[in-house]
């Protein structure tokens, strides 16, 4: 089978500094991937690099699109949808013109359904339809966590690749996130790349996970068999100062 994503010999970095040395990996239809590492293994590199916002080399394709020679904009309209580290919230705009900003990104040929998904969108959070009218700032962490989800699902992506959503959350609140993933998985046919220090609760929704260090990928796995390796995660996961459940089972 034909992967969705397919990754070979990715490398990518900041002018003279290489941050990722040769990466390889797939997502298929409908997966869930994790993207484990410590702060600094490369993990937002890797999606910048996919979504065409950092230059890269190698092979990357997305349902045959080689991502390396094609600009942010059109990746964007092939299916791709990242939701950055930091979300990206415009707080002088009310909850409804930031998700609506996704619509710039739909593909061709669905712009009569944008009502429909936004209302199946309000339907999946509904506290940003009671919020819709407020500015994005008065949303909290967790809720503008959901917002860049919800931006990014109203551009009507394939695969979507999502950095670090739990950072900053707290426990429940960031349980709650990775549960959403499952859900949204299944009502929008979707394959997910999620980069995550939070190594416990990614795995916990992801098919798949692959562990970074320095650029490099040092394995990849069912997603119960990394969770129940505790020498690999000793070694390349560490703690993570931010992810208040730690990375240990
Ligand atoms: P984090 O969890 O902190 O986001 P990460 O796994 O996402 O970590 P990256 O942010 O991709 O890691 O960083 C990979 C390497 O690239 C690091 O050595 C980092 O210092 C370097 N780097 C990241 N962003 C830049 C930048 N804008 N300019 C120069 N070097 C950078």
């Amino acid at each position: 089978m034909i992967a969705l994503l397919e990754v070979a010999g990715l490398t990518a970095g900041y002018g003279a500094v290489r941050a990722l040395h040769g990466i390889d990996l797939t997502v298929g239809e409908n997966e869930i991937v994790a993207v484990l590492g410590a702060n600094g293994a490369g993990k937002t590199t890797l999606l910048r690099a996919l979504s065409g916002t950092v230059k890269a080399a190698g092979r990357a394709s997305l349902g045959g699109l080689d991502l390396t020679r094609t600009g942010a904009h059109r990746i964007a309209r092939a299916g791709l949808g990242h939701v950055p580290q930091g979300r990206g919230t415009f707080t002088g705009l009310t909850v409804e013109e930031n998700v609506r900003l996704g619509l710039l990104s739909r593909p061709a040929g669905s712009r009569g359904q944008a009502d429909g998904d936004l209302a199946r969108i309000y339907e999946t959070f509904p506290v940003l339809q009671e919020m819709r009218r407020r500015p994005a700032g008065a949303l909290s962490g967790g809720q503008q966590q959901m917002l860049a989800l919800a931006r990014a699902l109203l551009a009507r992506p394939r695969l979507l690749l999502i950095d670090e959503p739990s950072l900053g959350l707290a426990p429940l609140t960031s349980a709650d996130m990775f549960a959403v993933l499952s859900r949204l998985r299944e009502e929008w046919s979707l394959s997910v790349l999620l980069a995550e220090q939070n190594a416990r609760a990614s795995l916990k929704v992801a098919d798949r996970g692959v562990v970074l260090a320095r650029g490099r990928v040092v394995a990849t796995a069912p997603a119960a068999e990394l969770a129940a390796d505790a020498s690999l995660r000793a070694a390349y996961l560490g703690t993570a100062a931010d992810s208040p459940e730690g990375v240990t089972a």
